[in-house]
């Protein structure tokens, strides 16, 4: 029996997530997801052990939701005084320039993250519905929010500035903030305890849908490839990455597009979606299995960016010690490790072919002893990480 537990959770513009976790011994006791709030019909899944409960009804709002959620943890279990929740943890997509770490929420904090809805139109405002409903149900339990931007707020200068007009920049608060923070964190964490060293030159790829690189250096990031917004950086499932911006401004003036248009076209109809009709990547694999060139040629481009980036990060700190793989492309796409470390032979690293092929779920290192890099697969945990940041404050 946990003698403490978090509640995690992840409010969505439509949905929330939550986990129950154990900070101490990492044990997940519950988790689950409510979907399509707002619609005329909205599903709640709830998972105990190995009892798992789908609830269909209407769920009009995050009040109604987190509602339900609460009196499915009393019906089912574990109930959440028998859990000894001690906090609840929100994930915070956008932490701007305010948040270097966690913070305990007050009316104060979520006037900053209301503040920073601009940097994160997406994400904040949905982040704000969870948190509001969360202190109105569970008022007598602290309530933490965590930030996919802090392990990026003291990013070195060169790094976070773009090379943009400064009085602009400044006057609209455009730099690189970054995201996928508590994961990178998480995972280059992880690897120094597994090495049993601090003093470490890591690349973490986070390849998920959304994916990003980050150049960790003993404990502190020094690079990552996600910007302003997510979009920046890595080819990902539905988004662009890396792109001129010129080429904005191109189709405003010839395609007659409106920004609105352009940011869903880049967002949400671009990278391995837009290069090949299939966002997952298993279904790209099983284009490229069947033949189809485009795909192929698509699975080429992924991988030279991801060259690029870990070129670049090993020339930003002067070399490399450990590269990890991340995410749910990262912790399960054994053919595009291979690929990728093939491309990287010039590093010295050298890819153990039956490591690289063992069953995902635990860390394992990949590369050979020879090589000069460790390459490891690590399981993220995002939720784990939230919850052990949220204790540190209470
Ligand atoms: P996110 O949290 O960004 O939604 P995840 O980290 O869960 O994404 O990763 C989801 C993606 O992982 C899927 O879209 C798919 O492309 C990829 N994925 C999952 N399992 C596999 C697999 N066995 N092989 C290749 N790709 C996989």
């Amino acid at each position: 029996m946990s003698t403490r537990t978090v509640l995690v959770i992840n409010s969505g513009s439509s949905s929330i997530k939550y986990q129950l976790v154990d900070p101490d011994s990492g044990e997940r006791l519950a988790s689950g997801l409510v979907e399509r709030i707002g619609d005329s019909i909205g599903t709640i899944t709830h998972k105990h052990g190995e009892e798992k409960t789908e609830i269909t009804e209407p769920v009009p709002d995050h009040g109604f939701g987190l509602a339900e959620v609460l009196r499915l943890f009393e019906e089912k279990g574990p109930t959440l005084s028998e859990a000894h929740v001690v906090a609840v943890g929100h994930r915070v997509v956008q932490g701007g320039r305010y948040f270097s770490g966690p913070a305990l929420v007050d009316d104060a904090v979520v006037a900053k993250i209301e503040e920073l809805v601009p940097l994160g139109p997406l994400h904040n405002p949905a982040h704000l519905k969870g948190i509001e409903v969360a202190r109105k149900l569970m008022a007598g339990i602290p309530q933490v929010v965590v930030f996919d931007t802090a392990f990026f707020q003291d990013l070195p200068e060169e790094a976070a500035r773009y090379g943009l007009n400064r009085e602009v920049a400044d006057r609209y608060s455009i730099r690189r903030y970054g995201a996928h923070g508590t994961s990178h964190q998480y995972v280059s964490q992880e690897i120094a305890k597994r090495l049993g060293r601090e003093d470490l030159k890591q690349i973490v790829l986070h390849l998920g849908n959304g994916a990003s690189v980050s150049a960790v250096v003993n404990g502190h990031a020094v690079d990552t490839s996600m910007g302003l917004t997510p979009l920046e950086g890595l080819v990902m499932g539905g988004r662009t990455g890396d792109i001129d911006p010129a080429a904005v401004f191109h189709l405003v003036r010839v395609a007659g597009m409106t920004v609105d248009e352009i940011d869903h076209l880049f967002n949400r109809e671009s990278g391995m979606k837009g290069l090949t009709g299939q966002q997952d990547m298993r279904e790209v694999w099983k284009l490229i299995e069947a033949g189809d060139q485009q795909a192929r040629d698509a699975m080429d481009v992924y991988l030279h960016r991801l060259v690029k980036y870990v070129g670049a990060y090993t020339a930003v700190m002067g070399g490399v010690d450990a590269i990890t793989f991340t995410a749910g492309i990262g912790e399960n796409d054994k053919r595009l490790r291979a690929e990728l470390c093939e491309r990287l032979a010039f590093l010295g690293i050298t890819v153990d072919a039956a490591a690289n092929a063992a069953p995902a779920g635990e860390p394992v290192t990949i590369s050979t002893p020879e090589s000069a890099v460790v390459v490891t697969v690590l399981p993220t945990n995002e939720e784990l990480a939230i919850a052990r940041q949220a204790v540190t404050l209470i």
